[in-house]
């Protein structure tokens, strides 16, 4: 009799999800399983929660989603807490299951966990799932990945390759077995709901992504996906994507069948070209490792010095800087903010108020409600010139950013007079 455990990580779904999919193939019972790891309840080394409210809730709707569904299908999911090797090991002791399933994720301390369960004794079948393009689908190996995004790019439009199919369906799901003592066991955590933006779940990931596409937004994502405010300018599928409720691969899918139906145009091809960014700075992980979380990254300097005063000033919104203060209130309040303010945040951080990088990333980390380790690390690298890019960092002018995207100041007077 095989009993497996699927351990959920940010993979938050039924739909394309090959590691659950195996473990339902492979064994007479499964016992799916999340575990909410006390390190991210605690504050990190600057001093604050590792996940805000925002994402919290939204990371609790989507487990309250997965479970009905799992209950639907004669199954159930299992929140467990505490230090995720501790508690899983207690159970491994308690009912003698060693199998564990689930998704790989190519960042240190994710990787740290899984050496530490295969040295606790147990056999972990850890998956690659998350990209758009399978590791195996590219030209080259990670190892050889290019340095430049543009080359990346070229070498992937040059084989033809848009992504890896997605798989079929998961096929019946086995029971979960008839543990002892099983009432002790909490099927079923309390959900939060703070009043948010985005609703957590795979079932709101397909609507909107059934939206998204029925509604032709795609057709204006070119032209509208810098701007600042505005719930329909850029696809908002990155919640969705960060906690796993649905795959690079089935937005990609849909993409190209959509092309299909109306013919490809310059928004659909630049939604594939920023889920591409999405993979690169995954497949950039699998190369550099643990090097792009060091203080100088790939590059010769460290951090700037942390400086808590200026620190509180960036994240509280209360610079003096009209443009920045707005970005930082809206993260604040919303857990979201556009890309461009993004870029243009960060830069400030780095770059105007000689702030260190690392806590820059770790306030991302706490705030955003989409907060993915490989594109947040990825993309803080990129501005603050610590990655691959040879052009080295990103500075912004504020005053040509607000210019630009802010003329009439409307989104500043949304977020200052708030
Ligand atoms: P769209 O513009 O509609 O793009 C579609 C999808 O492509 C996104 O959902 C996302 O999955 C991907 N994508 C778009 N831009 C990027 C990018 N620059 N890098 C990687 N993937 C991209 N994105 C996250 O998902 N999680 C993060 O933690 C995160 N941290 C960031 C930190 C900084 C400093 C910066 C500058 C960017 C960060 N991004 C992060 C990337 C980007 O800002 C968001 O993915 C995007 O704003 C999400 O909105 P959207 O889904 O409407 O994006």
């Amino acid at each position: 009799m095989k009993i497996a455990i699927y351990w959920y990580r940010n993979d938050l779904r039924l739909i394309d999800n090959p590691a659950f999919s195996l473990a339902a193939k492979s064994c007479d019972f499964l016992l799916p399983v999340y575990v909410h790891d006390k390190k991210l309840d605690a504050t990190n080394q600057w001093n604050f929660l590792r996940v805000g409210e925002h994402r919290r809730a939204f990371l609790n709707e989507s487990l309250q989603d997965l479970r009905l569904q799992l209950i639907n299908l004669g199954s159930n999911l299992l929140e467990l807490a505490g230090d995720t090797r501790v508690v899983l090991e207690k159970f491994r002791r308690e009912h003698g299951i060693e199998q564990i399933f689930c998704e790989k994720i190519e960042a240190p301390e994710e990787l740290d966990v899984i050496q530490d369960l295969i040295d606790l004794g147990f056999d972990v079948k850890s998956i690659w799932q998350s990209s758009m393009l399978d590791p195996q689908a590219l030209p080259f190996n990670c190892n050889e990945l290019p340095n430049v995004f543009t080359q990346f790019r070229q070498q992937i439009e040059k084989q033809r390759l848009r992504f890896t199919a997605p798989i079929e369906s998961t096929g019946p799901i086995p029971p979960i077995p008839n543990l002892q003592n099983s009432n002790d066991l909490k099927f079923n955590f309390v959900s939060k709901n703070f009043g948010k933006l985005f609703e957590g779940g795979e079932d709101a990931a397909n609507e909107h992504m059934r939206q998204y596409f029925d509604r032709r937004l795609v057709d204006s994502y070119k032209e509208t996906r810098n701007r600042l405010m505005g719930i329909d300018n850029s696809s908002k599928f990155s919640p969705w994507l960060a906690h796993g409720c649905i795959s690079a691969k089935s937005i990609a899918m849909r993409l190209c069948d959509y092309e299909k139906q109306y013919c490809a145009n310059d928004g659909t091809y630049w939604l594939w070209f920023e889920l591409l960014w999405r993979d690169y700075f995954r497949f950039l992980h699998i190369k550099y490792g643990n090097r792009l979380y060091q203080s100088k990254g790939l590059s010769q300097e460290v951090a700037n010095l942390f400086d808590e005063k200026s620190f509180l000033q960036w994240t509280t919104g209360t610079t003096g800087v009209r443009l920045v203060d707005a970005g930082m209130r809206e993260l604040l309040k919303t857990g979201f903010l556009s890309n461009r303010m993004r870029q243009i945040v960060a830069s400030f951080w780095i770059y105007e108020m000689n702030g260190n990088w690392q806590a820059g990333a770790a306030w991302f980390e706490s705030q955003l409600i989409d907060y993915d380790v490989y594109s947040n690390q990825g993309n803080w690298l990129y501005i603050a010139g610590k990655g691959t890019d040879p052009r080295g960092g990103r500075a912004f002018n504020l005053t040509k950013q607000a210019n630009e995207h802010d003329p009439d100041g409307v989104y500043q007077n949304m977020w200052l007079n708030d």
